[in-house]
């Protein structure tokens, strides 16, 4: 029952339906040269799927703080119309939608449009190993001027057809700057003492709430918890809370983290909910004040709405912010609404295709969901060609892809699977601890494949016999997948020698010295499954305590040296043939389970040549010329993958015509991302 989710709420006379907001997300839609028809469609698709209330990505109110070429400047005409349009499609399907007010400060990137190569604006000269630039101190002017280019957004906004702003004052950027003794270095008018610190804030509140009146719903995204050495102590931060809403804000949002934060906030390694308590402590810090009415919107690493559930259920908090669920699944409100929540396509926080992709100029999408962002290429109705007979031979991500799409499209669908269960490799990710929800995915689509009446035939590798059905097809996917490969090397053929796969079968086999060959996504997955023991998933307060971390308002120490704990007790080598260990996994997850395996004692070795693998473990040579022997009671191959081609030459030699999706069309640097968007592909252009 999800009797507190589904609950009005009402943000400064504005009635949301629900108390889930849909959370700002910089998609590399807002810029695109469309007049904002891919935004539109991409808001409009998750308004009828029962998103209420809103928060578009940051619009920068003054070029200076714009957070990337992929950004929009509101004071750019091409933009505003783009976000015209998307506020009209919004309302024509029923939707809300608040316009987020940005400015990146020290955090604009490089090529930032109208920086003009010039260092970015920041309280204080502090380096920013995010934008890897010293900034430029703001003048008083300069200062005064951005306090009023967020009011020009908000009328801005208000004149576009917006039903809210959210000013961004929080996760690092400018607003966040003033904030923190950190980067708050001035002793002024703006900066000195925690009142100075807290003034610029409350000053673009206060314009914002002047430029727009005080019939116009003003949310303010405030941090919650810096997570950075000398940020902003809790003290001062229940204090900004209070004369925020003091000062007319309507709402508080409440974030969490920096892009430099030493502690991950929105990583699958982080328990879902973990940060709802300082949303709970700024509801009290409100309430203790006077200003307990003022909503407070909870945020950051939840992706179910049953947890949002709970949250709300405690009392001290009356919103849920939720981002990526929604380029996962459009409907996760609709579809949790009507108590089918196992049919939601949960977000798996592993950022790959949205948060890494944020940072550059490609188009953010999904995993789990390879619509997202393209909904008006893949339109998700029914096709108005003819209804066809398609078979999909392979059920892993990329088959399971492409069959749903094709059954969504109203065409009539057969799906053929040699092993005796679907998912393929991405049944291995849900192996590794703090994955379980990957699991979640593959029965989603099974699931989803049942409701839609495709048959899934299990255990029946396609040979020369289903050729004359094939050949009654309209057409044929082709995704059975990848198999491990196996390196030419002395010694490949003793009997302590595995590939990844049977090491993911059964990691309770190996013994306590183990050696993994071969440093890609596979071999870290499997790194942290060798050395996780028996430890389940941690609870948000255990993740805390293991940061060296307590609920606030204590002091946040901020160390890079702490992590999860080991649960087992193997002695493990991950080694490389060149570059860098983990290669391929995105930058915003990538220095977190690195610094989890190091925290386990994992041993990390680059640029080795393996000369032979010996009964004792591998011999390699380091750069140096060393030659050592990796000491080794099992080791595992974790060399790349080659496609499966098997069924493809019995296609070929029949003459019988496929698309070929994941990694039966190329297994090199093959990854769930690129597996599921082939799926989508392979159906649409069959
Ligand atoms: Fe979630 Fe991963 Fe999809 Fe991003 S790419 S929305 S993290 S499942």
């Amino acid at each position: 029952m999800l009797d507190q989710v589904f609950r009005p709420c009402v943000i400064g006379g504005l009635t949301v339906p629900h108390r889930i907001v849909m959370g700002a997300m910089h998609l590399n839609l807002e810029t695109l040269d469309d007049g904002g028809a891919a935004l539109a469609a991409f808001y409009t698709e998750r308004v009828r799927g029962g998103a209420g209330l809103i928060v578009t990505g940051g619009s920068a109110v003054d070029p200076a703080g714009s957070g990337g070429p992929g950004y929009g400047v509101l004071d750019d005409e091409k933009h505003r119309s783009a976000l015209r349009l998307a506020a009209r499609a919004v309302h024509d399907a029923g939707g809300l939608i608040a316009l987020q007010l940005f400015h990146a400060g020290r955090y604009a990137l490089p090529g930032t449009p109208g920086a003009d190569g010039a260092a970015p604006l920041a309280p204080s000269p502090v380096y920013s190993r995010f934008s890897r630039t010293v900034p430029r101190t703001m003048t008083e002017e300069q200062i005064t001027g951005t306090v009023a280019a967020f009011a020009r957004g908000a009328e801005g906004a208000y004149e576009l057809g917006f039903d809210a702003v959210e000013v961004m004052g929080s996760e690092g950027y400018l607003i966040n700057q003033f904030t923190a003794p950190l980067t708050n270095r001035r002793d002024d008018a703006w900066g000195g003492d925690a009142g100075r610190r807290r003034r610029f804030p409350v000053e673009v509140l206060r314009a914002v709430r002047a430029a727009v009146g005080p019939g116009f719903p003003v949310l303010f995204r405030m941090s919650g918890a810096d997570l950075v050495d000398d940020g902003t102590p809790w003290e001062e931060t229940a204090a900004l809370a209070v004369e925020l809403a003091g000062a007319g804000a309507d709402a508080l949002a409440v974030g969490v983290g920096w892009h430099e934060s030493p502690v991950p906030t929105v990583q699958a390694q982080v328990p879902a909910g973990t940060w709802a308590v300082y949303a709970q402590r700024v509801k009290r810090a409100l309430r203790a004040a006077g200003h307990g009415t003022v909503p407070v919107i909870a945020s950051n690493r939840f992706n179910r709405l049953a947890q949002a559930e709970e949250v709300l259920a405690g009392g001290d908090v009356d919103l849920v912010a939720m981002a990526r669920p929604f380029l996962a699944d459009p409907a996760i409100v609709d579809k949790s609404r009507t108590g089918s929540s196992t049919s939601v396509d949960l977000c798996l926080a592993c950022n790959e295709a949205c948060i890494d992709r944020s940072f550059g100029t490609e188009r953010v999408s999904c995993l789990v969901n390879p619509r997202a962002g393209h909904e008006r290429e893949f339109p998700a109705r029914p096709s108005p060609a003819p209804r066809g007979r398609y078979a999909v031979i392979g059920a892993g991500l990329a088959g399971l892809e492409a069959a749903r799409t094709l059954a969504r499209l109203g065409h009539e669908v057969e799906v053929y699977e040699a092993a005796d269960e679907p998912g393929g490799q991405f049944r291995l990710a849900a192996l590794v601890p703090g994955k379980a929800d990957f699991a979640a995915t593959v029965r989603q689509r099974e699931q989803e494949l049942d409701h839609l009446n495709v048959p899934v035939y299990l255990g029946h590798r396609i040979g020369a016999r289903d050729v004359p059905v094939l050949r009654t097809m309209d057409g044929v996917v082709l995704a059975t997948g990848v198999r491990p490969h196996r390196p030419d090397l002395p010694g490949i053929d003793l009997p302590h020698v595995l590939d990844y796969a049977r090491a993911f079968a059964d990691p309770g086999a190996l013994g306590p010295r183990v050696a993994i060959i071969g440093g890609g996504g596979i071999a870290i997955d499997l790194a942290h499954l060798l050395t996780s023991g028996s430890s389940p998933a941690l609870t948000p307060e255990e993740f805390l305590a293991s940061r060296a971390m307590t609920a606030p308002p204590e002091a946040v120490p901020m160390s890079r040296t702490t992590a999860a704990p080991a649960g087992g007790s193997r002695q493990l080598t991950v080694m490389r043939r060149s570059g860098r260990i983990g290669t391929g996994i995105g930058p915003s997850t990538r220095w977190v389970v690195m610094e989890e395996l190091r925290a386990r004692g994992v041993r990390l070795l680059t640029d080795v040549t393996y000369e032979e693998i010996t009964r004792d473990g591998v011999v390699v040579v380091e750069t140096g010329g060393e030659r050592r022997l990796v000491a080794a009671d099992h080791v595992v191959l974790a060399t790349g993958q080659e496609s499966r081609r098997e069924v493809a030459a019995v296609l070929h030699r029949a003459g019988v015509p496929f698309e070929a999706a994941g990694g039966a069309a190329d297994a090199r640097s093959l990854n769930a991302v690129r597996a599921t968007a082939q799926g989508l592909r392979a159906a649409h252009r069959i």
